[in-house]
């Protein structure tokens, strides 16, 4: 007979999904099992804009200073700049600080920037084996790559599936108290549940919007041979063919990404089409090394229309589909393995009820619709501005193309790539697992975050005397922050705490500028850094504590939950 592997959670992919899942159940001691077809992690670069929230995760994880360290050189750029071509007129230019500046500078911004990262632009390759070196560190994790999930079914009490080495090898039986479908676009774990789609797709523009071919390439050549200062992001902008191309390493390795036209098939390009359509986007032939070839749909802004079905639940690309104008979809895959991690140990821990796995949809599902809205807003921006074919010519028709380009282009540089409110300002507001106080919170914009503790929010962040992050003194799990000269007496926080088995810890700050940050003596702070409830005494906090951890309804109206 098979064996049967027993686990907590099983984990379908081992992309930056899975493995932040994997990550925040082994810091827990929640045993589980994650399996990937992959032979290993990506060897595509993909993504490369891990946001500031993203980052202050990793903080949170220990191992931002490890991230920030990937990619490109300390002090290689990060601007992004839009070209004619490469090696034609340079039209508009975003400047953002490199990774060395960004550890010095972060400690000097305020108002939209008051947080303990910047973003920090990795390829996402370097960011998942950083992932999987910590995730495989923990004694309860078992990952596996080479290894796929076939089938499951969810019988009440546990999921039982079935596990199988993709290359060779008997298959092996899974019983699980969970199983997460973080298993990407195609998503086994979503099509066995017949959960739907909703949002639009198709969607097409000249650039951002249909089909795009991605090359993969060493160049060493290729910055001596640009008459440009170096960036991070390149753009080009004619009337030939769209493209980007994203430094990876800082040295020689790119990725290109060029719009297909519609009557082309560019799955049948080779490594020659690779280097002609380079060479139209550069300006001019350049020697290079193809690493590899693909293609993929731009155009998408797609929701799961559940995130959960009994014990079963989906995450990241499975249960969002965005187009990559922003750089949503990895922080947004992130994220809800933050929000799905806490939740499930508090429950297969005993110290919360299964209701609060139910708010993980409740919470998750808003925010990936508002953000592949986002995503969708920024690429209207920049993909249905027309290139008229004066941007390539000299002389004065030519001056005055490019001099509206630029005025164009670099408010939409801003728009796409200066994003606090997008990062930061993420809402669960109408949450049944978050004690509203009344409060209306402010309006949400992409381009400007106003810290605030009104609950179901990012806790406002803040810099200590000592130099340290507000965010590195709170527990890794609950957090009660009793600010000011004489905050309350918070003995009933402590004992109902202990009564329900939650870790938890009082942190006191008599600083009056901390107490006026969060406009209460008093906040609670979730594991996932999020505001929970907050006021003037702890009278309510056994009630409080219910609540939070799914125990008990908030009382109260709830805004309709987002379809
Ligand atoms: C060109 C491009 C550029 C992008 N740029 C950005 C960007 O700048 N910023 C950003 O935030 N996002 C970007 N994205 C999106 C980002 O790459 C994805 O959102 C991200 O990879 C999602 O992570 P995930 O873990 O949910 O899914 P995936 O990374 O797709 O991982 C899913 C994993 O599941 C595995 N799997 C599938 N089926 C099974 C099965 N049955 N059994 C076992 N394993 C299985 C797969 O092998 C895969 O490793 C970009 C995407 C593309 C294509």
């Amino acid at each position: 007979m098979t064996p049967t592997i027993e686990t907590d959670v099983l984990i379908a992919g081992g992309g930056p999904c899975g493995l932040m899942l994997a990550n925040e159940l082994g810091r827990r001691g929640i045993r589980c099992l994650l399996v990937d077809a992959k032979p290993g992690t990506a060897f595509n670069p993909q993504a490369n804009a891990t946001q500031a929230r993203t980052m202050e995760h990793y903080r949170r994880l220990g191992f931002a200073h490890e991230i920030r360290a990937l990619g490109l050189p300390p002090d290689h750029p990060t601007d992004i700049a839009y070209f004619t071509r490469f090696c034609g007129y340079e039209l508009a230019r975003l400047e953002l600080p490199t990774a060395a500046e960004a550890v010095r500078k972060i400690k000097a911004l305020g108002g939209s920037w008051s947080a303990a990262e910047l973003p920090h632009r990795v390829s996402q390759k370097f960011v998942e084996a950083a992932l999987r070196r910590h995730a495989e560190s923990w004694l309860t994790n078992d990952v596996r790559y080479g290894w796929m999930l076939e089938d499951f079914n969810d019988g009440g009490a546990a999921v039982d599936a079935t596990i199988r080495p993709v290359e060779d090898g008997p298959e092996a039986l899974v019983r699980a108290r969970y199983l997460v479908g973080a298993d990407g676009p195609r998503s086994l774990v979503r099509r066995r549940l017949s959960i739907e789609w909703g949002g639009a797709t198709g969607v097409r523009r000249d650039f951002m919007g249909g089909k795009m071919f991605a090359v993969y390439m060493r160049a060493p050549g290729l910055r001596a041979a640009m008459p440009h200062r170096p960036a991070w992001m390149h753009v080009t902008v004619n009337r030939g063919r769209r493209a980007f191309m994203t430094t990876i390493d800082g040295v020689s390795e790119y990725a290109f990404h060029a719009a297909v036209h519609p009557h082309e098939d560019a799955d049948a390009w080779t490594a020659d089409d690779a280097r002609a359509i380079f060479a139209q986007a550069f300006g001019k032939e350049l020697p290079f090394e193809v690493l590899s070839v693909c293609t993929w749909m731009a155009g998408h802004s797609l929701v799961a229309q559940r995130f959960q079905h009994g014990r079963v639940l989906i995450a990241g690309d499975a249960a969002h589909l965005f187009t990559p104008t922003g750089g949503l979809g990895y922080n947004t895959a992130v994220e809800d393995a933050v929000n799905l991690g806490w939740k499930l140990a508090h429950v297969l821990r005993g110290s919360a009820d299964e209701r609060l796995l139910a708010s993980y949809e409740y919470e998750r599902k808003p925010v990936a619709q508002r953000n592949t809205a986002y995503a969708r807003h920024f690429a209207d921006s920049v993909g249905l501005f027309v290139a008229v074919p004066e941007l390539e010519q000299p002389g004065p028709a030519g001056e005055t193309a490019r001099a509206q380009a630029a005025a164009y282009l670099n408010a939409h540089a801003r728009l796409e790539f200066n994003i606090p409110g997008v990062t930061f300002g993420a809402r669960y507001d109408g949450s049944p697992v978050i004690v509203p106080d009344g409060t209306t919170p402010p309006p949400d914009e992409p381009n400007v975050y106003t810290p605030t503790a009104c609950p179901a929010g990012r806790a406002p962040h803040a810099w200590r005397p000592d130099g340290r992050s507000l965010f590195d003194s709170f527990n890794f799990e609950w957090t009660l922050l009793a600010l000011g000269a004489a905050p309350p007496d918070v003995s009933a926080f402590e004992q109902a705490a202990a009564a329900l088995r939650l870790d938890f810890k009082v942190v006191r700050d008599a600083d009056a500028h901390l107490r006026d940050l969060y406009d209460a003596p008093l906040a609670l702070i979730r594991p996932d850094q999020i505001v929970a409830w907050r006021g003037h005494d702890a009278r309510a906090a056994p009630d409080v504590l219910e609540v939070v951890t799914g125990r008990a309804e908030a009382a109260g109206p709830r805004p309709p939950r987002s379809e």
